[in-house]
């Protein structure tokens, strides 16, 4: 076994129920799925985090994330799809090996969206967008 478990899945060390591979990506079941069929994409390769990801593999992992998708909505009649994507701890990343979340959604499915804040006024809004702007 290795430190991360992704890689053990991709290195067949662990068992996955995989549903698609393509050179460099592979999409298995989530083991504990917000709804059945929740599939994780990740890439092959070992990358802790988003940051870490090269830009190339992006166009591939992309694609992948469409294939599932449209096949979760014809599979499991998924009504809608969250995409999600953990990084870092604070943001609940508990497995360090890059990975996208596909969750098939349904009305009524009983998970609200995350509570949302607000800025203290327009202006606020607009120094922050162009701070960030300005890192870019
Ligand atoms: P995250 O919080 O984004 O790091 O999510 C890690 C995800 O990996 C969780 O949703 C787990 O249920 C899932 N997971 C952990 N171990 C396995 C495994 N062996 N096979 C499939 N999914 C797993
Ligand atoms: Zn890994």
């Amino acid at each position: 076994m290795s430190e991360c478990i992704f890689c053990d899945i991709v290195q067949g060390k662990i068992p996955c129920a995989k549903v698609y591979e393509t050179k460099n990506t592979l999409a298995f079941l989530d083991i504990a799925p917000i709804n059945k069929g929740h599939t994780l994409v990740i890439p092959k390769k070992h990358y802790p985090t988003l940051f870490d990801l090269p830009s190339e593999l992006g166009k591939e992992l992309l694609e992948v994330i469409q294939k599932v998708g449209e096949a979760l909505r014809n599979t499991v009649q998924a009504e809608g799809i969250n995409l999600g994507m953990n990084n870092f701890k604070p943001a609940g990343q508990l497995v360090f090996h890059a990975h996208f979340h596909i969750i098939p959604r349904y009305e009524n499915d009983g998970l609200s969206l995350w509570p949302q804040k607000k800025y203290n006024n327009n202006d606020e809004m607009l120094a922050l967008a162009q701070k960030l702007a300005n890192n870019i």
